[in-house]
């Protein structure tokens, strides 16, 4: 079976297929530049066009959608009401959601009648307990707007913890494993038994560690003191949170971490500084991970940086083997979201089809298929 999977960004449409069950990349590509000025792709269906002449005979569509909040717990094949509820999750991701519906929508234009699966981000973090989820902010704030911790990255996270388990042959399910993605947003999670307990990314991505240019935690009560000060509005202020802050703006070099790993050997002390404080705050998240799961087997590195800059992974795990009980595997394992969203579509899209003689043939949901 060919799987094709759309990852449909705000102006560009990355596309990988896959022969399923054998996980075979087939061909992937990208279409860039949509709807900027100047291009002559003007909208995600003339990407998607250019896409499937590149490609034919697909099956099946996995999409990459970035927030399912607490309505998807799974991925899901692509409904009219499925729809009608990632449009609802686009309040709460209004740059990525409504690019991904794009994508979905172009898809249903021109390959109808071919099965379309949407696999969440947010969902490998559905698993957090209330504890860790929930803000100490009015509770009624996520009883009216369901204000709380959502995590992103899951997709990611979920098959490097995967990976890991493979590699070191070993049952997921017996395993306390700490995933870091570190590319230019970056994020860590502590998964027990397969699970994600805990995740430093927040209500948006902007929680948790410095990344290339988002500052990560920060004391709250500074942002209405910042905008008090230097004069800034909310449009301003989260402009300087998102795209001024972290690795960027703590050196005023770049938020490149090649270019300031280089620069920091080379003895400029705002790089150097820049990488440290990169460095500690992973650091300080896996000890707390470490103690919110009694313990961890695995540390795994991905994305850009955990793939690639050996000495900056080195020295987040320092020391750490120091203060648990048994020895620490850490893992270098390249992430591969495309192929994760495109074994979840293969086995929703197998789970669901009617007559199948075996696992769950004419199953439990009775004649609903037949
Ligand atoms: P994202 O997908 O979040 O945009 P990446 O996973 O491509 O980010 O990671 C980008 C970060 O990884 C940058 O800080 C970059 O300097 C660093 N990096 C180090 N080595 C490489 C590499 N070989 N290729 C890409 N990024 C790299």
């Amino acid at each position: 079976m060919k799987v094709l999977v759309i990852n449909s960004g705000s102006s560009s449409l990355k596309y990988k297929v896959f022969d399923m069950p054998s996980s075979r990349l087939i061909s992937k590509g990208a279409i860039e530049h949509i709807a900027e000025p100047g291009s002559k792709v003007v909208d995600h269906h003339q990407a998607l066009k250019i896409v499937l002449e590149q490609v034919d005979g697909i099956d099946l569509i996995g999409h990459r959608v970035v927030h399912g909040a607490e309505k998807f717990r799974k991925p899901a094949i692509i409904s009219a009401a499925v729809i009608k509820n990632i449009k609802q999750c686009c309040a709460l991701a209004p740059l990525h959601n409504p690019a991904n519906l794009a994508g979905i929508m172009a898809c249903k234009k021109l390959l109808p009648g071919i099965k379309q699966v949407a696999v969440f981000d947010t969902a490998f973090h559905q698993t957090l307990p209330d504890y860790a989820y929930i803000y100490g902010l009015p509770y009624y704030l996520y009883k009216k707007y369901r204000i709380r911790k959502y995590g992103f990255h899951g997709t990611s996270h979920e098959y490097v913890a995967h990976e890991a388990a493979r590699i070191l042959k070993r049952p997921l399910a017996k395993l306390k494993i700490i995933t870091c993605h570190l590319g230019n947003g970056c994020s860590i999670t502590a998964v027990n038994a397969g699970k994600s307990v805990d995740t430093s990314m927040g209500f948006t991505p902007l929680e948790g560690l410095v990344m290339g240019t988002r500052c990560g935690d920060v004391d709250p009560a500074l942002v209405t003191h910042i905008m008090r000060k230097v004069k800034l509005d909310c449009l301003q202020m989260d402009r300087l949170l998102n795209k001024s802050s972290g690795l960027k703006g703590i050196s005023g070099i770049s938020n490149d971490m090649r270019i300031l790993e280089a620069k920091a050997k080379a003895g400029n002390k705002m790089a150097a500084l820049a990488v440290e404080i990169f460095v500690y705050r992973i650091k300080k998240y896996i000890g707390a991970y470490i103690a919110a799961m009694g313990g961890c087997d695995a540390l795994v590195f991905t994305a850009g940086i955990g793939e690639n800059q050996k000495d900056i992974c080195r020295r987040i795990h320092s020391g750490l083997s120091g203060f648990l009980k048994k020895p620490l595997s850490v893992l270098v394992i390249p992430t591969n979201e495309e192929l994760m969203i495109a074994r979840q579509a293969y086995r929703l899209a197998e789970d669901a089809r009617p007559y199948r003689i075996g696992r769950r043939a004419l199953s439990a949901r009775g004649g609903e298929n037949v």
